[in-house]
């Protein structure tokens, strides 16, 4: 596949080439878990058993790996099984890592609960504060910094070339959570990342219909580790579910795009409403981070959070009383969904430094049309 192919193009042939024995357009699903061998060892196409490889996940690792303009990409069974894997590759005992005080919430858990009680040290900091971030790495013992922007759900921005700098400065590896952007919006390796993070379940996936996960990379070394222990630890995607989100791959750029104009034009029509004290979305010029988002993001994404100015109550009465948003985990589908982050998403970091405001809802912009989508949030908070 020819680099030099934009985007679009890219994301619709890169690692696609058409079936060579019947000519089939579309690639087939390889729902095999072993390959024949021409002898032992007698490999064809270095297929032998699919933990470590698979013709279709293969497809899906290049299209992932062309999207973020990398050497390489490994596809999961899940986003933090990917996260999982990738801090093994990363972290022994000792080690210490700074995370954003805003990171997904199960980010936080599987650091804080399984790589904690095993050794590994972990500080919360805000993002946003660069002498924070450099007062919280202690050099030689801190690896790597975690970064998450947009973050989730406040819609946090983080500089990612400016902590990449700081970072480097002290030999710290940058691993970016790319998912609420996608690599439509944002390529956090060319703003000087290490290591891409996806949950290819929300925009990358984008039908809500499949669970992923990814890490996108060029340093070999870290690749090495990171396909060793894919292939040891064995938390793969299925062929089903690669296929699935090759799929879904081919409509990334149209779907971002329409999904970064519903969200701007809801998030301006939310603003200054009666029932709301804040709207959170980067592509607002009053949001505090829009600046940098403008600089680092293409468009500003369909993901939009509301602080509701009755509290709790009118957030949770929010949240049940849309029709076209449904009530539901997730989000990056083309179906738009609502969220009460503080018992829903964030119900895990209650209590810690992560909380989530109680009146904050989340949306989850899809493609429907803007104006239903429009009208339903409207008379749902006028009902309030
Ligand atoms: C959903 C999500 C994850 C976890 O991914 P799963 O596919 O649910 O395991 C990680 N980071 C962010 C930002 C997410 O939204």
């Amino acid at each position: 596949m020819n680099d030099d192919y934009s985007f679009s193009t890219r994301a619709i042939h890169a690692g696609q080439e058409f079936d060579p024995t019947t000519g089939a357009v579309v690639p087939p699903i390889y729902m095999t878990s072993t390959f024949v061998q021409d002898g032992i060892g007698g490999f064809r196409g270095g297929y032998e058993y699919a933990r470590g490889g698979n013709p279709t996940r293969d497809s899906l690792q290049t299209l992932l790996a062309s999207l973020e303009g990398a050497r390489h990409a490994y596809s999961f069974a899940s986003g933090l099984a990917a996260e999982d894997t990738l801090l093994r590759a990363l972290l022994t005992p000792g080690d210490h890592i700074v995370m954003g005080n805003d990171v997904y919430g199960g980010t936080h858990r599987l650091v804080n609960r399984v790589h904690v009680p095993w050794g590994v040290s972990l500080s919360t900091v805000d993002m946003g504060d660069l002498d924070a971030v450099r007062a919280a790495i202690r050099p030689g013992t801190t690896k790597v910094l975690w970064v998450e922007t947009p973050s989730n759900p406040l819609m946090k921005i983080s500089d990612i070339a400016a902590l990449s700098a700081v970072a480097h400065e002290l030999d710290v590896i940058v691993v970016v959570d790319n998912t609420f952007a996608s690599p439509y919006l944002q390529q956090p390796l060319s703003l000087g990342a290490d290591v891409v993070v996806h949950s290819t379940t929300k925009y990358i996936g984008g039908h809500s219909d499949v669970l992923g996960g990814a890490l996108v990379l060029n340093d070999d070394e870290i690749a090495e580790k990171v396909g060793f222990l894919q292939f040891a630890v064995g938390a793969v995607s299925s062929p089903m579910d690669a296929w699935l989100t090759v799929r879904g791959i081919k409509t990334l750029a149209v779907r971002s795009e329409r999904h970064s104009l519903n969200a701007q034009t809801i998030a301006e029509a939310l603003v200054g409403h009666p029932k709301l004290d804040a709207v959170y979305y980067p592509g607002l010029t009053t949001h505090p981070g829009h600046k940098i988002a403008a600089k680092q993001m293409k468009a500003f994404g369909g993901m939009l959070s509301v602080a509701l100015s009755g509290g709790s109550a009118a957030a949770r009465a929010f949240a049940e009383a849309t029709t076209l948003f449904q009530l539901a985990e997730s989000l990056g589908g083309v179906e738009s969904l609502i969220g009460y982050p503080s018992e829903m998403t964030h119900a895990s970091v209650r209590g810690t430094e992560l909380e989530v405001p109680e009146n904050v809802v989340r949306l989850s912009v899809g493609i429907e049309d803007v104006d239903d989508l429009l009208a339903d949030v409207l008379e749902s908070l006028d009902r309030l």
